[in-house]
């Protein structure tokens, strides 16, 4: 079974995603832009009105990768796909419905 967080992506295109400024790398610094406060930067695409993450690659909902994974920042760390672990997470369940995806569901990960 694939991976359901490769045919989604919805998380990425959904929330501000903002980082401490200390967490950039060399590798991230190109993908973000200012925050309104100098101690935060927030990756590019995610800072308007209807955030898609820059660096997300593909179609929410069909096929999608990200772009920068051996580099993404602690935020995209800290969503979890629903229920892969057996906990549900608000962020991407919240994400799956405003993309008109269904949540996931135990079922998803047998
Ligand atoms: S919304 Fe959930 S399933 Fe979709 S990419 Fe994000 S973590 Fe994966
Ligand atoms: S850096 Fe990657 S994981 Fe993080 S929001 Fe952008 S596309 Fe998604």
């Amino acid at each position: 079974m694939a991976h359901p967080c490769l045919s989604c992506g919805a998380c990425c295109a959904t929330w501000a995603v903002q980082l401490e400024r200390s967490e950039l790398t060399r590798a991230l610094r190109p993908h973000v832009v200012p925050a309104a406060s100098s101690r935060y930067v927030i990756l590019a695409g995610t800072e308007g009105d209807h955030p898609r993450c820059a660096a997300l690659q593909g179609e929410v909902g069909q096929r999608c990768r990200c772009g920068i994974y051996d580099h993404r920042p602690s935020p995209c760390h800290e969503v979890q796909a629903s229920l892969q672990r057996g906990r549900q997470d608000s962020c991407c369940d919240e994400a799956r419905v405003r993309h008109g995806l269904a949540k996931l569901r135990f079922d998803d990960w047998r």
